[in-house]
């Protein structure tokens, strides 16, 4: 009994793009770490970041995988499987009954991440690992770029 995991609503959809099963192709065959791969694009296109940088908000710690300090941006890259994707993200059909309720407690924590980040005047983006790095690059420059 696979049960898929409920949206979440606050990432940019990349999945309809064109080039997507090119650039899909090449993640799988070269890189595994696809916040590898964004932070390298960011420092490509000149930006300077923190990776993993804890941030303290109402005793909670948050760690985003990529933070620019200064303009309180907080960039998140989950995981497909781990955060529930829409595309990958389905429970495993064994002993789906143990993972389903650890996943969908990782989609809680996202969401409750987010908006603790986001009422702290923080701007949150969160991508998924299947989103090609070129393109999420592409969208976190034009939010700076404001
Ligand atoms: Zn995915």
């Amino acid at each position: 009994m696979a049960k898929r995991c409920a949206p979440t609503p606050t990432r940019p959809d990349y999945t309809t793009s064109p080039g997507r099963s090119r650039n899909m192709a090449a993640i799988r065959r070269v890189d595994t770490k696809p916040e590898v791969a964004l932070r390298s694009q960011l420092h490509r296109l000149g930006f300077r970041f923190r990776k993993d940088f804890p941030i303290r908000i109402e005793g909670r710690l948050i760690r985003p995988d990529i933070v620019f300090t200064r303009r309180k941006i907080a960039i998140f890259v989950d995981g497909c499987f781990w955060h529930c994707c829409p595309v990958h993200g389905q429970a495993p059909k064994v002993n789906g009954e143990y993972w389903y309720p650890k996943l969908e407690r990782n989609v809680i924590r996202d969401r409750e991440q987010t908006g603790a980040l986001e009422s702290a005047g923080w701007t949150v983006l969160r991508f998924w690992s299947h989103d090609p790095a070129d393109l999420v690059a592409d969208a976190v420059n034009q939010v700076l770029s404001v």
